[in-house]
């Protein structure tokens, strides 16, 4: 039996093909490249001697999923495809919806049609919208989200558990990440942001690799210790560890929701100043406004997970610098070279 994963060429996508190859899973991958490269599959194969089947498609082509799910064996699907820019979300809703949303209906409509009714999904710590206090708890309800990347997880949370409702065969893992960074420890694989990068650990580690000249910190004046903004950072080895964990949960049918991230909340200054500190590289910073839609400071309260999965991260911030900076400095231009 294999394990589909769509959107498997990607940045979280990537690590956890590594980890689930690692468990012997068999893989196919379904990822259509639209912010990912077929050079993924080659370093796959250099750390783990496996190269995992790769269909180059969309999930909301019908004909291709059912193309697949005839052709092989599939037991359940780890579902990652899917945009994630939160700004661009606001200039072009209805391709985040199309994609995010109708994707996964189309998606599930195939898994219903092949009797596969196993599905993780790639939620956020977003759905818990604007207002919820903080550590953030699975048993809070989905809070008021504030733009349509967040919107389309939210929906499609909903959409799932109406469908677990429905028909009792289903089983589904909403996994809610929280902030991941880092890279596999080899340096062969990690995040590859297309253009200017959106998230901060990517910038960081390309001022520091010199591809930007510095970096701008959004906002000094949040109530937090230092003034800028807390997260909760996990390394994606971590995160792609929770997916494979996530699987045998799969065995209990119904809705189950796992926050993955470490429990602790850091501030941007901390993560650019041990990110100095570990790499020994000078990052300079500027501060500048705030960025719309930013919360002064989340993290997950990660116990359920533990409880239930016996997972937790166990990677340190020092592993996650170490990682980051191995990818990028190994790789100056991502998968490009
Ligand atoms: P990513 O962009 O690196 O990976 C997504 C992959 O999906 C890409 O390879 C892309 O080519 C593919 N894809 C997109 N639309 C597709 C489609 N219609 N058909 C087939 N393939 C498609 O993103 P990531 O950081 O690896 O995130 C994976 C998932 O986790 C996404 O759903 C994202 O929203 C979610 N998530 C990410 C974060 C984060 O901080 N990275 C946090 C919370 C949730
Ligand atoms: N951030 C920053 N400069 C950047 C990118 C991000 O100061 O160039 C801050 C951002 O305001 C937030 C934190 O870093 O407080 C994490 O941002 P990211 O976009 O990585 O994650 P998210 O907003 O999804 O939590």
């Amino acid at each position: 039996m294999a394990v589909l994963v769509t959107g498997g060429a990607g940045y979280i996508g990537t690590h956890t093909v590594v980890q689930l190859i690692e468990q012997g899973e068999k893989v196919i991958v379904l990822d259509n490249l639209c912010n990912s490269s077929r050079d993924v599959f080659s370093r796959i194969e250099k750390i783990c001697g496996v190269l995992p089947t790769f269909i180059e498609g969309d999930i909301r082509n019908r004909e291709c999923l059912d193309k697949i799910f005839s052709a092989s064996s599939i037991d359940s699907v780890i579902h990652f495809a899917g945009l994630k820019a939160v700004g661009e979300s606001s200039q072009i809703p209805l391709d985040y919806y199309q994609n995010n949303v109708c994707g996964t209906l189309i998606l599930c409509e195939a898994m219903a049609a092949a009797g596969v009714k196993k599905l993780i999904f790639s939620s956020s710590a977003t759905v818990y919208g604007e207002d919820a206090p903080v550590p953030y708890e699975e048993n809070m309800p989905r809070g008021k989200t504030s733009n349509p990347y967040g919107a389309s997880k939210a929906m499609v949370e909903q959409v799932l558990t109406d469908l677990c409702a429905s028909d009792p065969e289903w089983s589904v893992a909403l996994l809610r990440y929280f902030n991941p960074i880092g890279a596999h420890p080899t340096g062969l694989i990690g995040e590859d942001p297309k253009g200017i990068p959106n998230n901060l650990m990517p910038f960081i580690s390309q001022v520091a690799v010199g591809k930007r000249k510095e970096l701008s910190i959004f906002g000094d004046d949040y109530p937090t210790e230092d003034g800028t903004c807390e997260r909760d950072y996990l390394h994606v080895m971590d995160l792609a560890d929770g997916h494979v964990s996530a699987l045998s949960s799969l065995d209990e049918n119904g809705v189950h929701i796992y926050n993955l991230g470490t429990g602790n909340g850091l501030s941007v200054l901390e993560m650019v100043k041990t990110f100095m500190r570990i790499t020994g590289v000078d990052v300079p910073y500027t501060f500048a406004d705030r960025r719309e839609g930013d919360l002064p400071a989340f993290w997950a309260d990660a116990s359920k997970a533990e409880k239930e999965l016996g997972w937790r991260a166990t990677r340190t911030l020092d592993d996650m610098m170490e990682d980051t900076w191995r990818w990028q400095s190994n790789n100056p231009n991502g998968y490009e070279g």
